[in-house]
């Protein structure tokens, strides 16, 4: 009955969405968040309507079964699923590129009833042509009921970036088109056992032989790594050493059954215990040129490039793991008690939760800054680290925060503050180090001063 009122709220939802995703950046333009006309703090009604249908389906259907996911390390494949339904993964897909077409926007008008709503659901996920802004939204609130699963829908967007930032039509139309008709999943496969930080390390090789490369390497730490039916894939096609990155380097899409693709075993994690991380080895892997990325050469860049957009939703995952924290802190500090009153009419515990509230507040700003850099169709690199790197940092301290205010409590599995301190530590790993990202805002600020 539950999931049928979030699954009623969330098509309903997703048809507006839909129907008017294309104007959301025009309207954007003019009003609230994303609007170009001044500040305005005030999210539109449809944002506030993403938000609202994210947060239900964290509060209902993940914060209960997130700490049963944390323990077995099952992936959530079941929470994945009904969240594509609502329309909460892959939302932004171009619109063009998704399924739903005016027909099925149609059906939902004149078949409203619960039976037609299961049966239709799930062509209204996907190709929704959001923007970051939006998609930040969904993705904080989603972080708030478990970042294992957050993660693992994110790394939907890191494997599909690439595509749709330099995918050709009939890329975009088969590998994108085919995630809004069902709940797949892909994966960004860059990190190799020897090169993470330095992604001009990278070794995998791939050699041109007729219409084919023939690929051969390992990657490493590749999340969706083994349930992904595609891979963005990263390899050297120009052997010569002294080939700078820009040349050196190829995008392929890849077919995760192509034979030759070998998944290794899944890691276990401090955290994010529920998402799938994985090596996985390329051994005469034969891949059709017509899934090259651009041209030859245009790997590194598209594969970096795909940070400026994902890097602001990493930075949201870290807010609602952060804010999580504080509202966990927040009730416990209200009921627990000693020397006769309850621990937040304590200065020091009040003030330690006034200073995670600080934090969360200014970690959101900076998601939201970065995410709309973006939407404006500007250069966000500065912006996106920033809040990568600030948004990563404060989920640490204020996951860790909330454990001392627990107490020994805060250091018992029993109760959700010691999951999120284990989950919140891969914000300043993946996606770019915290130190990766302070060289990047540094070169970005720095570059300002140079005459
Ligand atoms: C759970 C998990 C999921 C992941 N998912 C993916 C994925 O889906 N796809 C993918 O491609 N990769 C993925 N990664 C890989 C991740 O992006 C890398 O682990 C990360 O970029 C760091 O690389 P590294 O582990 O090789 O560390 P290294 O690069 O070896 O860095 C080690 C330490 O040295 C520091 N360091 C390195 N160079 C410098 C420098 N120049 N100056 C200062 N400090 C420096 C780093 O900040 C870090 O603290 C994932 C990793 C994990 C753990």
């Amino acid at each position: 009955m539950l999931l049928n009122k979030v699954l009623r709220a969330g098509v309903q939802t997703g048809i507006r969405l839909q129907s008017s995703a294309a104007a959301v950046g025009a309207k954007a333009a003019a009003v609230g968040h994303g609007g170009s006309a001044g500040y305005c703090f005030e999210f539109t009604d449809q944002q506030k309507e993403f938000q609202e249908l994210a947060r239900k389906f964290a509060r209902e259907e993940i914060v209960p079964v997130a700490a049963a996911y944390d323990r077995s390390g099952e992936y959530p494949f079941p929470i994945i699923k009904k969240a594509w339904e609502l329309g909460l993964v892959n939302n932004h897909i171009p619109e063009e590129y998704g399924e739903l077409s005016a027909l099925c926007t149609l059906m939902w008008v004149f078949f409203s009833l619960d039976r037609c709503v299961i049966r239709f659901s799930p062509l209204f996920s996907g190709g929704m042509g959001l923007s970051g802004f939006d998609c930040c939204l969904i993705t904080e609130e989603l972080a708030f009921g478990c970042t294992g699963m957050q993660t693992a829908i994110e790394a939907n967007s890191l494997g599909q970036m690439p595509v749709i930032l330099a995918g050709n039509d009939a890329q975009k139309r088969k590998y994108l088109g085919r995630m809004t008709e069902e709940p797949l999943m892909c994966a960004y496969c860059v990190t190799e056992p020897g090169a993470g930080s330095d992604v001009s390390g990278v070794k995998t090789r791939a050699v041109k032989t007729g219409d084919e490369y023939v690929v051969n390497g390992q990657k490493m730490w590749i999340t969706n790594g083994g349930k992904a039916n595609w891979y963005f894939l990263l390899a050297r096609t120009n052997p010569d050493p002294k080939c700078p990155p820009s040349k050196a380097f190829t995008g392929f899409i890849v077919e995760a059954d192509t034979p030759g693709i070998l998944i290794g075993r899944k890691e276990l994690n401090m955290g994010q215990r529920c998402s799938d991380t994985r090596g996985i080895t390329f051994e005469d892997v034969r891949i059709p040129k017509e899934n090259v990325l651009i041209q030859e050469g245009a790997g590194f860049k598209i594969a970096m490039g795909a940070f400026d957009m994902t890097r602001p939703p990493v930075a949201a995952g870290a807010t609602g793991l952060a804010q999580r924290a504080l509202e966990e802190a927040t009730n416990y500090a209200m009921e627990r008690k000693t020397f006769g009153r309850v621990i937040a009419e304590h200065q020091a515990v009040s003030f330690l939760l006034a200073e995670m509230a600080m934090k969360v507040e200014l970690a959101r700003l900076s998601y939201q800054r970065a995410a709309w850099e973006v939407d404006q169709g500007r250069k966000n690199t500065y912006y996106a680290s920033i809040a990568k790197a600030f948004a990563g940092d404060i989920a640490n301290q204020v996951a860790s925060d909330a454990v001392q205010v627990f107490g020994g409590n805060g250091f018992n599995s029993e109760y959700p503050v010691e999951k999120l301190m284990r989950d919140a530590k891969i914000y300043q790993i993946y996606e770019g180090t915290a130190q990766i990202q302070r060289m990047i805002i540094a070169r970005e600020h720095l570059g300002k001063y140079k005459k």
